[in-house]
């Protein structure tokens, strides 16, 4: 009981489970892959063993992507509509379609991001192991 309290008070190494996470891959061993599917989570580490089925990634990781892609594209858009003769109904197909592929893109590598981070802060069900 006291092995399994020191274990579970030791601390995990944040910045490198944060970039393995954004890497999609498991925090722990940095082997196994995190993700089965575009945003489908492994039940488990097939590496390490590592479980990932208890994560709450929940909506952090559209939160995430909403903050970048807006902070990427709303410059550029604004820039854009001052100092670029581009017509409207070009823009209006452009914008749309470049913020949609944007926020695809950094969906899952932020999804890996929240789990990392909860799995380095052993929350929820990631108290316990190395
Ligand atoms: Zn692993």
């Amino acid at each position: 009981m006291a092995e399994q309290n020191l274990e579970s008070s030791h601390k995990r190494a944040m910045w490198p489970a944060l970039l393995k996470g954004l890497l999609r891959k498991c925090p722990r061993c940095a082997e196994g892959k995190l993700f089965n599917g575009y945003l489908s989570v492994e039940d488990d580490c097939k590496n390490c063993g590592q479980e990932f089925h208890h994560h709450r990634a929940d909506d952090m990781h559209p939160w995430i992507t909403i903050l970048i892609t807006g902070h990427l594209i709303g410059p550029v858009m604004l820039y854009g509509a001052i100092n670029w003769a581009i017509a409207d109904w070009i823009q209006m197909i452009v914008w749309p379609v470049l913020t949609a592929v944007l926020a695809l893109v950094i969906l899952p590598f932020a999804k890996g991001f929240v789990i990392a981070l909860q799995w380095a802060l052993r929350m929820h069900g990631f108290a316990s192991g190395r």
